[in-house]
């Protein structure tokens, strides 16, 4: 098969493409295109391998965090708390999503690498479990606030292992001139230790780190568990603080074309065996009482869960040198061509059996000519009015989507057991001109 396939995303006897066991035709006729469909089995098999895999593991000294950037809207919060899993946010807004989703703010973690004032202010108010610290002025800024409260914040503070993954340069983030973090190899990681201890409403709990984004190798994850336990009895023997917790981040890779490993929910329990096994023999090392565990996934719990739906609009041969299939979406729902160069797999959703005949472009509706899904797709003969489905855009399309030319950032429906409900609603044009002012001087133009 063309596709990683599962119980839940198949070909059915129509010779359509099945996604939690709706078609994904009948999908298209109810909602319209381009939709976002996300099979909640699967993101609800996802979280549960993380969390059985620490408990088992681990015995339960942990907690996984859902990476919420990859994914946010307040269904998602309710996902991951009813598989009680905490979660992580990185800004204002993804913490105003997850609160008013009613998911309990102790199980928040806030990340940033430039949290601004309010969004400081927000997190104390609502009690968050956790800030990850990353700039020293940030230190500061949640020492006050919390000293006007009279509370202590527990926080963590972001370390940069210096691990180099292999995965694209924009999503790796502990290379030695990465903006997060502070380096271990430096001496920044072990001054911010210092300062923070001496901080009366700061209460530090242990550190943080995350390699990257997309990554299949095990050993970038050990190597990171490894430096992060090294540094842990470090500062036990040169500052005498001992870390509780550590928090290795996410960065699990997942199947977005056949040159990737294609991994089903309950293989993931071997990346997180692999990191809970250097974690325990660090431990060992050192003589060290095993941290609390967390680990914070976005992007392999939700990616393959989410498939894009399209219909073909126009299509353009340029003789002998290349044939565009536009589709009625683009860059503003699916941006990661144009950031990454991203590849995925798509398939004519209507004519799942049919052989691939041709190689061709999948166009966005921008005016860009970079507004592409992609450069080679191998499809069957596509027509005007064909569903194209495009897998593996759960994670990171949605989240960055935006309203360029002034189209819709698309819905999005969550299907189970083949009924399927909205859980992102259709904009309006009324949506579009909400915050456009036109000021008095311009009315009678
Ligand atoms: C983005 C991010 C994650 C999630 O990464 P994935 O590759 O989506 O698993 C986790 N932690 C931090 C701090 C992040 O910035």
């Amino acid at each position: 098969m063309k596709f990683h396939t599962r119980e839940t995303l198949k070909i059915n006897e129509k010779g359509h493409l099945e996604i939690g066991g709706a078609d994904a035709v009948d999908l298209a006729q109810r909602f319209s295109t381009p939709l976002y469909v996300f099979d909640e089995a699967y993101i609800r098999a996802m979280m549960r391998v993380y969390r059985d895999t620490i408990e088992e593991e681990y015995g339960g000294n942990g907690l996984v965090l859902y990476a919420s950037k990859a994914f946010s809207c307040k269904a998602m919060y309710a996902i991951a708390n009813s598989e009680r899993i905490g979660v992580d946010v990185v800004s204002g807004g993804e913490l105003y999503t997850a609160l008013s989703a009613g998911f309990p703010a102790g199980k928040i973690y806030m990340h940033g690498n430039n949290k601004l004032p309010h969004e400081i202010e927000e997190a104390l108010s609502a009690g968050v479990g956790c800030i990850v610290v990353d700039a020293v002025s940030e230190a500061e800024l949640i020492d006050e606030a919390a000293a006007r409260r009279g509370i202590c914040q527990r926080v963590l503070i972001r370390i940069n292992p210096g691990v180099e993954a292999h995965t694209h340069a924009f999503v790796q983030t502990a290379t030695p001139d990465s903006k997060f973090g502070f380096s271990i190899a430096n001496g920044s990681a072990e001054e911010m230790t210092r300062f923070v201890l001496q901080k009366k409403h700061l209460s530090l709990a242990g550190f943080h780190c995350h390699i990257g984004s997309q990554i299949f190798e095990k050993q970038s994850f050990v190597l990171a568990a490894e430096k992060c336990l090294d540094f842990i009895a470090e500062m036990r023997d040169k500052v005498g603080f001992t870390a509780r917790e550590l928090n290795l981040g996410g960065g699990f890779g997942i199947w977005y074309t056949e040159g990737d490993a294609e991994v089903s929910p309950s293989g993931y329990r071997s990346y997180l065996t692999a990191l809970i096994d250097a974690v325990k023999r660090g431990a060992k090392k050192h003589n060290l009482e095993e941290p609390f565990l967390l680990i914070e996934p976005g992007r392999s719990i939700v990616g393959e869960a989410g498939v894009t739906l399209y219909t073909v609009g126009a299509i353009r041969e340029i003789p002998g040198l290349k044939k565009y299939v536009a589709v009625d979406g683009g860059m503003f729902d699916d941006p990661r061509y144009c950031l990454y160069g991203s590849k995925y797999t798509a398939i004519l959703a209507n004519r799942a059996l049919e052989e691939s005949e041709e190689r061709v472009a999948l166009a966005g509706k921008c005016c860009e000519s970079g507004d592409l899904i992609g450069v080679d797709f191998e499809l069957p003969k596509a027509k005007t009015g064909d569903l194209v489905a495009v897998f593996s855009t759960g994670a990171y399309n949605y989240s960055m989507a935006s309203n360029y030319n002034r189209n819709f950032v698309p819905p999005a429906v969550l299907v189970r057991g083949g009924k399927a409900e909205y859980i992102v609603k259709p904009q309006t044009y009324e949506d579009l001109v909400r915050n456009d002012v036109l000021p008095e001087s311009l009315k009678n133009c």
